[in-house]
């Protein structure tokens, strides 16, 4: 059985993945800090609670449980926090990279498999964007996805026989467990769709809308939702197409079209039944106004097939779980 070392695996992503891993029959070892994630989260396999900068740790870890892969998805996520804190993502997100890599090449470890986001992209020129535009990123957290994105090209170019590498670029990742098991946990999320369902729920007086005056046809920014085990099927491809020899290599992970936040917010509005207040502000800083993936080459080499792309059934999963999850995070980790 191989068995694959996830960091982040209580967390939103990485707990999806390592449902899919442990479905799929693999051995898991999940690493979180438990900082967003929760210990119920990680269905499958062990959790280790430690964190990436503890590299005795991590090293430890690693070196006990012997993985033929590494995911990594443990990292810092928001867009505005990165603006006001970009210390913290280069921290928590370039240099634990760098540290994570050091020990996997100490270590031998040949595969790797790493969260990266559309983020990198800043405003691409022509949408929706291939892997092949340039990477501008327009925030702390894309260019800390970028730095680290380098990192891996160059490692695995001075080391080709013995390390490989896919990054998946997220575009905006929505959604819960069809089985209702997990789902986003956040204590303080910011995510769009998690936001509205929370204000239905009666969580926050209103949700407050980003900007109204975007060069978009109903002057709200425009992303491509993508429901989350779709995006875990994803791993799951890109970890089989690693373990067959396959080269390192980048793949966008997105359907290939977008919705405004209107339209997500009249849906969440219809799905769960409540007309919440929404109240039009500012932009927020580092938002660019419409990002959608190129998808075609995930779905040529890693055969890659979305199973949800249907913005409604990844709201309507995510409300049914917004009715769990207040009751899950009362229980604690
Ligand atoms: N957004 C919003 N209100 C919110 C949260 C998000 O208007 O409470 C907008 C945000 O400005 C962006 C879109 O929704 O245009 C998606 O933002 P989100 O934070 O979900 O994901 P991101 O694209 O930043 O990764």
């Amino acid at each position: 059985m191989k068995k694959i070392f996830v960091t982040g695996g209580a967390g939103y992503i990485g707990s999806h993945v390592v449902k899919v891993l442990g479905e799929a029959g693999y051995e898991v070892l999940s690493y979180d800090n438990l900082s967003t994630g929760n210990r119920w989260a990680a269905l499958y396999g062990d959790l280790v609670v430690g964190d990436l900068g503890d590299r005795p740790l991590l090293f430890d870890t690693l070196r006990r449980f012997e993985p033929d892969a590494v995911m990594h998805f443990a990292a810092s996520i928001e867009v505005a926090e990165s603006v006001a804190n970009p210390l913290k993502y280069y921290r928590n997100n370039t240099l634990n990279a760098l540290q994570l890599l050091e020990v996997v090449r100490e270590l031998s470890i040949a595969h790797f498999i790493f969260s990266s986001t559309a983020a990198v992209y800043g405003i691409p020129e022509t949408i929706p964007v291939a892997e092949t535009a340039p990477l501008l990123p327009i925030n702390p957290y894309g260019a800390s996805k970028r730095m680290s994105e380098q990192l891996l090209a160059d490692l695995s170019q001075a080391h080709p026989d013995s390390f490989r590498y896919v990054a998946l670029r997220y575009f905006n990742v929505a959604g819960a467990d069809a089985g209702g098991r997990i789902g986003q946990a956040y204590r303080n999320p910011t995510h769009l769709i998690t936001r509205a369902l929370k204000t239905a729920r009666g969580l926050y007086p209103s949700l407050q809308l980003f900007g109204n005056d975007y060069p978009t046809d109903d002057g709200t920014c425009i992303r491509d939702y993508i429901h989350v085990d779709d995006l875990a099927d994803a791993h799951l491809a890109a970890l089989r197409y690693l373990l067959d020899g396959g080269l390192s290599d980048i793949f966008n992970c997105g359907y290939g079209h977008g919705y405004s936040v209107r339209e997500v917010i009249d849906l969440a509005k219809k799905i769960s039944g409540v007309d919440f207040p929404v109240v039009e502000v500012e932009r927020r800083e580092g938002d660019p106004p419409a990002l959608t993936a190129r998808s075609d080459k995930i779905k040529e080499l890693l055969s890659w097939q979305p199973r949800h792309d249907n913005l409604e059934f990844i709201i309507r999963s995510a409300w049914q779980w917004e009715q769990k999850v207040g009751e899950r995070l009362k229980s604690g980790a």
